[in-house]
């Protein structure tokens, strides 16, 4: 079975800013790690492919020169190898146009059976890409997977997590499965995967070795056009209700909650 993972480098950090004037992530003197999430997707594929033989695991990932740490964190969890593709093309790209070069990306490195990706990147936070990669490739896709079986006869039996239950779905691959936290509980590396991961060498794919057009990357490639980013204003006011007394004091919430007819 031939499988691929999709990873993105993102801040390692929950605090991230936004330039209110450009509307652009402030990125400078962020420390940049993998995708959380995506750690579950690496992990899940390197699962499957112990169970099955002569099976591969790639890790693709589409950013600047130093995502290249990323897939090296990937291939110390399990994968065979790591696919940077990275232009100064694809610079402001936006979830559809970044899916376009994955998708163009995962076509030249050949026919997988099972493209893994994470449910979403925590700083985009759209979900969006996994599921584009799918539209892009005319593959199906399944989101929200917490449980993942291929059968005797080969189909590939997802659980997918839904509001209120789960659903089982069963496919022919290939298809783009975008993981759940509840799949599985990431390794940490070992030394030999570390060892690996420090030797191993990155294959890096320009947009022309992809055949990406620069018309359909970057922003000239993007529909999306952000035309504001803001913080919302919270202008709540506060009443402080204080008495030596508590129970006179918690009288006095009470009295206020009842003039306003919350109790
Ligand atoms: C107009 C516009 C311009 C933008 N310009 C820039 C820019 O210049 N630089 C920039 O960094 N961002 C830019 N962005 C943000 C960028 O589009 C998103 O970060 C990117 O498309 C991924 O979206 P997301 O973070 O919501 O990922 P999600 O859709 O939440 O990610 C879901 C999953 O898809 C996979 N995935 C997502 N992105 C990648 C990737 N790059 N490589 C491999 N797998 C991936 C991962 O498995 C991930 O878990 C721009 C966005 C817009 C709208």
């Amino acid at each position: 079975m031939k499988m691929a993972v999709l990873v993105k480098q993102v801040p390692a950090t929950e605090n991230i800013k936004i330039d209110p004037v450009t509307g652009v992530m402030q990125r400078d003197n962020l420390q940049s790690e993998l995708n959380p999430l995506d750690t579950y997707a690496v992990e899940q594929a390197v699962r499957m492919k112990k169970n099955f033989q002569q099976s591969t695991v790639t890790a693709v990932s589409m950013g600047i020169p130093a995502a290249q740490s990323i897939l090296r964190q990937a291939i110390a969890m399990g994968c065979d190898e790591g696919v940077l593709l990275s232009d100064r093309a694809f610079a402001g790209s936006d979830t559809w146009a970044t899916a376009h070069v994955l998708s163009k990306g995962l076509q030249k490195l050949g026919d997988f059976d099972i493209i893994f990706a994470g449910e979403r990147a925590t700083d985009g936070e759209t979900g969006q890409v996994g599921p584009c990669v799918a539209v892009q490739l005319n593959i199906p896709v399944l989101t929200f997977v917490s449980e993942v079986k291929i059968e005797e006869d080969g189909k590939i039996l997802a659980t997918r997590s839904v509001e209120g239950g789960y659903e089982l779905v069963r496919v022919s691959s290939p298809v783009l499965i975008s993981v759940v936290k509840e799949i599985n509980e990431p390794w940490i590396p070992d030394y030999n995967g570390m060892m690996k991961s420090r030797s191993a060498s990155i294959k890096i794919m320009t947009a022309q070795d992809i055949g990406v057009d620069k018309a359909d990357c970057g922003l000239e490639g993007s529909p999306t056009r952000v035309s504001k980013v803001f913080y919302p204003k919270l202008t709540r006011n506060g009443e402080v209700f204080s008495d030596s007394d508590p129970e006179k004091a918690a009288q006095k919430i009470v009295d206020f909650l009842k003039e306003k007819n919350i109790l």
